[in-house]
């Protein structure tokens, strides 16, 4: 098996990355160890939100490029995807706008009709909201059905993808740390609940509320309710405690929640990197192959997705 690029991983941030190469004209393989990216990118709640991730201009222009994509893709039907109202809870009047303002069209101040309990003030705006495990289906159908060829199978170290393709793509999520040498990659544990959906279409969010990190996103047919931020903690077990407190958080910013159906516990690992997304081509890990690395989304895989896809093609480009 021989192509121009080889992108390991096969999580959100690979597919979407081995799909823009594809685009380009470049031969693509991609190299992943499981089918489903479990621990990571099928778990997401997957709404476009800048959060568990470095501020900053790159951080924006990458959330802005990956909303206007997300946003096109809503409108053309792309199963999974849909734009919809998503309010964001503060504290108090917020006196300065936040800091990823510019990634987002028409965000705008709450109006009094839309508080809810003792949250009176946030902003509000247009979401792309994903629901992962449909997406990731198709963007493997898409990257296949161009061509791309997709192979399962675990690598110890970059140099073995080296010998698929003379460019390398290092998108491996919480995995990529190993496969370069980078100490600094943690896990950032994420426990969600799944109810069914009593006809919510309205995404909620309190990103600081006193009592733990608390959001509701409905997708179709059910609502993802979160959550939790737990640094450095790899176990996959939801906490029966921590989903009470969930549901209990959630419920009183949305009373409708109430006595929903639960349907399911999931817990992810965010891949999660201290001075933020690794996105750069690096001419010395290999000897003789360059490198781009793409990894360390922490909890913005989805949001700043495409963005680093742009980003990595014109990185390959050069
Ligand atoms: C609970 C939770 C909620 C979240 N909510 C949101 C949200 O609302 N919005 C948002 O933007 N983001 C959200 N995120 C974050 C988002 O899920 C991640 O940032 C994103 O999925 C990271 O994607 P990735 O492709 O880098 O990693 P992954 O999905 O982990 O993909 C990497 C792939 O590489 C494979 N791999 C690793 N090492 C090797 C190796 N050595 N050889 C071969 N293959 C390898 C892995 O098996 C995996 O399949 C959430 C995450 C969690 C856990």
């Amino acid at each position: 098996m021989k192509a121009d690029i080889v992108v390991v991983g096969g999580g959100i941030v690979g597919l979407t990355t081995a799909v823009r190469l594809l685009e380009r004209g470049a031969s693509v393989l991609v190299v992943t160890d499981e089918a489903l990216p479990a621990r990571t990118s099928s778990v997401a709640a997957a709404v476009w939100y800048p959060t568990g991730v470095r501020p900053g201009r790159a951080t924006t222009v990458r959330a802005a490029d990956t909303y206007a994509e997300l946003s096109r893709q809503a409108a053309d039907g792309v199963p999974g995807v849909t734009l919809g109202p998503c309010r964001t809870y503060t504290p108090a009047r917020a006196a300065e706008l936040p800091w990823w303002a510019k990634a987002v069209p028409g965000l705008r101040p709450l109006r009094t009709d839309e508080a809810t309990g003792t949250w009176t003030h946030g902003w509000a705006f247009d979401a792309p909201t994903v629901d992962m495990p449909v997406y990731l289906d198709w963007l493997v159908t898409r990257f296949l059905a161009a061509g791309g060829l997709l192979h399962h199978r675990r690598v110890n170290h970059l140099s073995q993808a080296a010998v698929w393709a003379p460019l390398v793509v290092n998108a491996a999520g919480l995995g990529a740390g190993s496969l370069c040498g980078d100490p600094t990659m943690t896990p950032v544990r994420g426990q969600l609940v799944v109810v069914a959906n009593p006809g919510l279409r309205t995404s909620l969010r309190v990103q600081d509320h006193p009592e733990g990190y608390t959001y509701v996103h409905p997708r179709r047919t059910d609502v993802v309710l979160g959550g939790t931020f737990d640094a450095d903690r790899w176990d996959l077990f939801p906490d029966p405690a921590t989903a009470a407190a969930i549901l209990a958080r959630c419920t009183a910013l949305e009373p409708r929640l109430a006595g929903a159906p639960v349907l399911a516990h999931p817990v992810g690992l965010r891949p999660h990197r201290p001075s933020g997304v690794r996105l750069e081509r690096d001419p010395h890990l290999l000897p003789g192959t360059p490198v781009i690395h793409n990894y360390g989304h922490g909890g913005s895989g989805v949001t700043l997705s495409w963005g680093c896809a742009d980003e990595t093609a014109r990185l390959a480009a050069t």
